[in-house]
C-alpha cells in the first residue's frame, strides 16, 4: 500500500486509544502540519500528549466538539485538508449506565465538525485544496450483532444495538448525507475491534492484562462464548491512511483482521502469554479467570467481510495476531514497571 503524501491533517481524538496510534504514525511521515482536537476525557493518554507536544509540526486544541463555536473557530483556523474523525465516546458499558455523552459527542459533535468543514470547504477553491477528504472512523457495531454464521458486509442493514452503537449509527448516516447533500468528500469506514498498545484500562484485552498484573480476578461477561474480530491498530491506521490516499467519497468501507476468537479462548491467550513473559510466583494466570453477569443487551458476535477494502484501498492487515498480542503485552507490562495508569 502506498501512502498519500499528506500535508495538512486535522485529527479529532488523537489522544485516545486510536489516535494517539495513528498520530505516532503520522508524525513518521513528510508531513506539513497535523492538528489534533481532544476535549481531554479520562480516555486520553496524557504521556502521548506530552510525547507529541515535542514536535514543532504538532498543534493541540482542546476542544469539546459539542461546543459549535469553538469547533467551528478550530477548524476555520487551522485550514486541513484532510479531517480524520477518531473522536468519539466509545465504551459499551458507559453508553448503557448513562448515554448523555455519547449523544453530545458522537452525534451532536459529529454534526458540528462536519459543518464546520463545510464552511471551510465551501469557502475554498477545489484548486487551493490538496485531496480533500474527510474520514469518519465508525465501527461493525452499527450493524447489531450476528449469529453463528455469516459476515457484515457495507450493504448489512443497521441494527445498533446499545447505546453507544446507536450513537455511532447516526453520526455514520450525518456523514453519509454531508456529502450526498453538499458534496463533502466523507468516507466512512467501520472496523472491528482494535487492540494494541494505548487503550483504555477498561476495555477487555487491558481489563484482562491489568488484572494479571495486579493478581486480581479476571472477569468474563456471561460464558465467554462472545465473538468478536480482532485487528492490531496499526494494520485499522494503514486502511485509514489507505482510505485517504484511494477510498472514494460517499462510499463506506468495513476494516476487520478476519481474526474472530471468542472471548473466552481470547483471556486463555493472554493468560498464557502472560505466564511466559512475566510469569506468576505460582500456578497459571489462567486461575484468576472468573464468571461475572452478562453485560445488558450483549451482542453474540460480529464479524467482518473486508474484501471490498481490500480491493478498492488496496489494503490488508501486517500483524499476525499472536504478534500483536505479543506487542500489547509487552507495552503493558513495560508500562506497569514505570509506574504509569494503562
Ligand atoms: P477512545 O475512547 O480511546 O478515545 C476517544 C478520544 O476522543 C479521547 O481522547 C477523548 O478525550 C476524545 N473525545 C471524547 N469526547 C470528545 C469531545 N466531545 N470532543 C473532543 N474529543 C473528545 O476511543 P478509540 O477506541 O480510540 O476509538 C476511536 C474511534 O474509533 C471512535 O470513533 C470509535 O467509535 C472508533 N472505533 C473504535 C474501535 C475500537 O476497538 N476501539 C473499533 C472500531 C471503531
Amino acid at each position: 500500500m502506498t501512502k498519500p503524501r499528506l500535508q495538512r491533517v486535522l485529527v479529532t481524538g488523537g489522544l485516545g486509544f486510536i489516535g494517539t496510534n495513528f498520530v505516532r504514525m503520522i508524525l513518521a511521515e513528510d508531513i506539513e502540519c497535523i492538528g489534533n482536537i481532544d476535549k481531554v476525557t479520562y480516555a486520553s493518554n496524557l504521556d502521548a500528549k506530552a510525547q507529541f507536544e515535542g514536535d514543532r509540526r504538532y498543534r493541540f486544541f482542546e476542544v469539546d466538539l459539542a461546543d459549535t463555536q469553538t469547533t467551528r473557530k478550530t477548524v476555520l483556523d487551522f485550514e486541513a485538508d484532510v479531517v480524520v474523525h477518531f473522536a468519539a465516546e466509545t465504551h459499551v458499558d458507559r453508553s448503557i449506565a448513562s448515554s448523555s455523552a455519547f449523544i453530545q459527542t458522537n452525534i451532536v459533535g459529529t454534526f458540528n465538525l462536519l459543518e464546520a468543514f463545510r464552511e471551510y470547504s465551501d469557502g475554498k477553491h477545489a484548486n487551493q485544496f490538496n485531496n480533500p477528504r474527510f474520514i469518519h472512523v465508525s465501527t461493525d457495531e452499527v450493524y447489531g450483532s450476528l449469529g453463528a454464521s455469516g459476515l457484515f458486509s457495507e450493504t448489512s442493514r443497521y441494527q445498533p444495538n446499545s447505546p453507544y452503537s446507536a450513537s455511532k449509527a447516526a453520526s455514520d448516516h450525518l456523514a453519509r448525507a454531508w456529502h450526498h447533500t453538499y458534496g463533502l468528500p466523507v468516507i466512512v469506514t467501520n472496523c472491528s475491534n482494535n487492540f494494541g498498545p494505548y487503550q483504555n484500562a477498561e476495555k477487555l484485552i487491558p481489563t484482562v492484562i491489568s488484572c494479571c498484573l495486579e493478581n486480581k480476578l479476571i472477569p468474563i461477561y456471561g460464558t465467554g462464548e462472545n465473538v468478536r474480530d480482532w485487528i492490531y491498530v496499526d494494520d485499522h491506521n494503514r486502511a485509514i491512511f489507505a482510505a485517504i490516499a484511494h477510498g472514494v467519497p460517499g462510499e463506506s468501507y468495513n476494516i476487520g483482521g478476519n481474526n474472530e476468537i471468542k472471548n473466552i479462548d481470547l483471556v486463555n491467550s493472554i493468560c498464557l502469554l502472560m505466564d511466559e513473559m512475566r510469569p506468576k510466583k505460582s500456578g497459571s494466570y489462567l486461575d484468576l479467570i472468573t464468571f461475572v453477569e452478562d453485560r445488558k443487551g450483549h451482542d453474540y458476535r460480529y464479524a467482518i467481510d473486508s474484501s471490498k477494502a481490500k480491493q478498492a484501498l488496496h489494503w490488508e492487515c501486517e500483524v499476525p495476531f499472536q504478534a500483536g498480542l505479543r506487542n500489547t503485552l509487552r507495552w503493558y507490562i513495560a508500562r506497569s514497571r514505570d509506574g504509569m495508569n494503562g
